[in-house]
């Protein structure tokens, strides 16, 4: 039996009174008939947005998607209004939407059988065998593939999306109608591709998800440079790799530890470079790559603007590929580390290494061993040393007023001074301390 929460059936009877008619439907149904927890409802109804406003408080239209919009406690609630939409002609929009009065109808125009559930809370209207289908874990279009994914070429990125996030497959004509209409991905908004790439990417089975891009074709569209790696061999004599570059990629998102969709991407992207800058020495047969994280920087910056990728999605994507080649060595100084963690940034540190540990395991390589490990020991240990004079348990203050003077260049020479002891470990950065040293040797030339 399945179960609303409280705040859904009210919703549900209110309607029911006033002799409309309403259902649960979409992600909302197919995640409760999944058992998964469901925090976004959508509702359709056969009332108009007028009536839904009037019915629900605190609600407001939204023009964009003719939905009805509130927040009822935790949930956000969207209604809409049954609908049919037809006559698509540039592969995107229907030209017509008009309302209806029937379930049946508004369940047709929807992408996929488990999409085009619905449930008023009593009984369950499922006209296209969606609970069929989440039975046998598959994606499936309503009606003829190859007509829907013409009317809205997004749902092809939509179906490899919901594969990637319930670990379902693709049933047969549904794949092949991809793999046939893939170009048609040309006609649809950047927006549009990046939301469900990422969606891809932060899903359960990112992997598979980019792995089915590419082999129905629509990879190359998308990421093109992605798309140029599976060309591009990387065994060689001596050599750690196992797999071709494209496929190290594909193994190295699979294996990194980070949830984040722009980390995850960095891992994905890491290596484009590597097309450009493949060297095979004749006598050798020693395959290098030289710079090759130049070369992917370059690549992800272009990238990140064609998916209008945020400024600080673009910063974090680019400084991450930018820096993936880091060293990792017992021999570095202090100093170096250092350096590394200022030119990466402290809060794109965990991130930077959740790369590498992808990387590595996408290499055929362990996930980690006795020198990443002290590396990341000394990460961990040389952040809690001053790296800047503001970084001082004391400050400019506290100078002037224990060595009685005005603001000036002496202040700030102390506070070097006392900066220069604490590198070099002369003394602890404790206030305590450093208050004690300034007034018994703040005045030493
Ligand atoms: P989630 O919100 O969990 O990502 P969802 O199934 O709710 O998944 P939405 O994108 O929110 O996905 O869309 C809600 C519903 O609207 C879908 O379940 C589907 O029935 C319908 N839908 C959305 N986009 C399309 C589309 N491009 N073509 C046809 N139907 C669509
Ligand atoms: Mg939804």
């Amino acid at each position: 039996m399945l179960t609303l929460p409280k705040e859904i059936k009210k919703i549900i009877n209110d309607f029911k009174k006033k002799n409309l008619a309403i259902y649960v439907v979409g992600g909302s149904i197919r995640n409760l008939l999944l058992k998964r927890t469901v925090k976004d409802w959508d509702l359709t109804t056969d009332a108009q947005p007028k009536k839904i406003l009037s019915l629900l408080s605190n609600s407001h239209y939204n023009n964009k998607y003719g939905t009805v919009v509130t927040k009822i406690g935790k949930y956000l609630v969207e209604v809409t209004t049954f609908r049919t939409e037809s006559q698509y002609n540039d592969f995107r929009h229907p030209q017509k939407v008009s309302w209806t009065k029937s379930i049946k109808e508004d369940l047709a125009r929807r992408d996929f059988t488990i999409n085009a559930i619905a449930f008023d809370g009593k009984k369950i209207v499922d006209p296209f065998g969606g609970r069929k289908d989440l039975v046998k874990k598959i994606i499936r279009t309503v009606g003829n593939a190859e007509k829907r994914f013409s009317e809205d070429a997004l749902r092809m990125m939509r179906a490899i999306r919901f594969a990637s996030q319930l670990g379902f497959t693709i049933e047969e004509k549904t794949r092949l109608a991809i793999k046939k209409n893939a170009s048609l991905i040309k006609n649809i908004a950047w927006e549009r591709i990046r939301d469900e790439l990422l969606k891809i990417i932060a899903s359960n089975y990112p992997s598979e998800g980019i792995l089915l891009l590419k082999n129905t074709g629509l990879l190359q569209y998308i990421l093109p440079e992605l798309n140029a790696c599976f060309a591009v061999p990387q065994k060689s004599p001596h050599r750690h790799h196992i797999y071709d570059v494209g496929t190290h990629s594909i193994m190295a998102l699979k294996y990194c530890p980070a949830k984040d969709p722009i980390t995850r991407l960095a891992t994905l992207l890491h290596d484009i470079g590597k097309v450009k800058t493949f060297h095979k020495d004749k006598k050798t047969q020693l395959i290098t790559f030289y710079n090759h994280e130049v070369i992917s920087t370059i690549l992800v910056k272009r990238i990140a603007h064609r998916l209008r990728l945020s400024n600080q999605q673009k910063d974090k994507l680019v400084t991450l590929v930018k820096y993936h080649q880091f060293t990792v060595s017992e021999l570095q100084t202090d100093k170096a580390i250092r350096r590394f963690i200022r030119k990466v940034g402290k809060k794109y540190l965990n991130d930077m290494l959740a790369l590498r540990t992808g990387d590595r395991i996408g290499s055929g390589a362990k996930p980690t061993s006795w020198r990443y490990e002290l590396f990341k020991k000394r990460l961990i240990a040389v952040q809690k040393e001053p790296f800047k004079v503001t970084d001082l348990k004391i400050n400019g203050q506290d100078v002037m007023k224990i060595l009685h003077c005005k603001p000036g260049p002496q202040v700030g020479a102390v506070l070097e001074k006392i900066f220069n002891l604490v590198v070099k470990k002369k003394i602890k950065n404790k206030r305590a301390t450093l208050l004690k040293y300034l007034g018994d040797h703040g005045q030493d030339k």
